[in-house]
């Protein structure tokens, strides 16, 4: 479990980028240079560019390929507590930010599904359910018996143990995305699809033509790094590859359903083998996953997913899987997102790194973003990118 042994710290002082100008600027026009210049269209800069915008700043957006067209739309699909105490709160603030998207097409359901970590004995989560209970009394985490899971679930194996946690609101992949960059959309802000970005000084390099901003927001997931530091000195984030394959079953489970020890692999780094996780929206439950540091081949992990699926989900063994897809995770080298100004560069900010949780955190880290970006607030000590200059 990531009880980490650090302290949220004192909120980071700091002013704005000056962004925010005595005009309300409202809509980038298609010839003027923006207030604000966001590179990527994944969760995280969708939410940024809704924020923005409604805040009065003109905005655009440049996105090499489409919305969503990475991690923020081909994810799992859960918005869930990363059982962590300094991302906590970007998780329940992020959950009001999700309630207020209904307008755009997005539904978040009333109440969290619920979530079952599985392990084949209770023993093997004994430490875990401790953990969790004493760190995050909100998660009310039930330990189930050898058997009980299979009594919720009747989908799963008749020999696994488990805790419950009170979490998980299942979101369809691509949905959260969709809806802020609808919302963005609606505020004024231009989303550029297709063209490639590289920073400059005081703006962008759009498809070879300088595109100046008043100041640049990185939001480009796994390849923010890359992007801020070209030759490669300081690469706080990249990329954790997962496949996951789109699944029918007759009698899906309601909870979402995750083999135990997340946690442990994603901080162990290498080539591990896949964890199994089951996220069940509407009819299609989306089976996971693996964590690899090179792009798969997405193809061939197939079965790979299905033997591991199957011995906790035993119909899997015999059920046709549909779409196949990998996406990467921008994880950082610790584990919590970088939020803020890029060190020496008074209007070059950056906002990624949420590795397995950037869907169900990204609208509350893009929000303490915006707000530094327009002068109006400050990013806890933890999450600012100096710590890695
Ligand atoms: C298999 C898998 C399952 C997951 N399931 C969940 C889940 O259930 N719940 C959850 O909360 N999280 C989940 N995650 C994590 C989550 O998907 C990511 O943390 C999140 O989507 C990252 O969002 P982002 O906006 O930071 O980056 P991205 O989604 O990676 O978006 C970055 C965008 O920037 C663009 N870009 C990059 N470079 C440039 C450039 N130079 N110019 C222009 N555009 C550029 C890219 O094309 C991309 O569209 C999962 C991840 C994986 C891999």
């Amino acid at each position: 479990m990531t009880e980490r042994e650090r302290s949220a710290g004192a909120p980071r002082g700091g002013a704005g980028a000056g962004v925010e100008r005595e005009r309300s600027a409202g809509a980038a026009g298609a010839g003027a240079a923006p207030d604000v210049a966001i590179v990527g269209a994944g969760i995280v800069g969708c939410a940024l560019a809704a924020f923005l915008a409604e805040a009065g700043a003109a905005v655009l957006v440049v996105e090499r390929d489409d919305v969503g067209a990475a991690a923020s739309g081909r994810n799992s699909g859960v918005l869930q507590h990363p059982m962590d105490a300094l991302l906590a709160p970007l998780f329940a603030g992020s959950l009001p930010h999700y309630r207020d998207l209904a307008e755009h097409g997005f539904e978040l359901p009333p109440e969290p599904h619920g979530v079952l970590m599985l392990a084949p004995s209770e023993a093997s989560l004994a430490g875990e359910l401790d953990a969790l209970a004493g760190a995050f009394p909100e998660l009310r985490a039930e330990p189930l018996a050898c058997g009980e899971p299979a009594s919720l679930e009747p989908a799963l194996a008749p020999d696994l143990a488990g805790v419950r946690l009170d979490t998980g609101f299942p979101v369809g992949p691509s949905a959260a995305t969709r809806a802020f960059a609808a919302r963005a959309l609606a505020a004024g802000a231009r989303i550029e699809t297709g063209s490639e970005a590289a920073l400059a000084r005081n703006g962008l390099v759009v498809a070879g033509v300088r595109r100046p901003a008043g100041a640049v927001v990185v939001a480009a997931g796994p390849w923010s790094s890359a992007l801020v530091d070209r030759g490669g000195g300081r690469r706080p984030i990249a990329p954790l590859w997962g496949v996951v394959a789109e699944v029918r079953l007759e009698a899906p489970p309601r909870h979402t359903l995750e083999q135990a020890g997340i946690e442990q692999l994603v901080a162990s780094g290498g080539d591990p083998p896949p964890l199994f996780s089951l996220v069940t929206t509407g009819a299609v439950s989306a089976l996971g996953s693996t964590f690899l540091p090179e792009r798969p081949d997405a193809q061939a992990l197939v079965p790979l997913l299905r033997e591991r699926g199957a011995r906790f989900v035993p119909a899997l063994a015999g059920t046709e899987l549909g779409a196949v897809r990998a996406c990467a995770r921008p994880l950082s080298s610790d584990g919590l997102p970088l939020l803020g100004r890029v060190p020496g560069r008074s209007d070059l900010f950056i906002a990624s790194g949420h590795g397995p949780w950037g869907v169900s955190l990204g609208p509350a880290s893009a929000k303490l973003v915006a707000d530094l970006v327009l002068g109006r607030g400050t990013v806890p000590a933890a999450f600012d990118p100096a710590r890695f200059a």
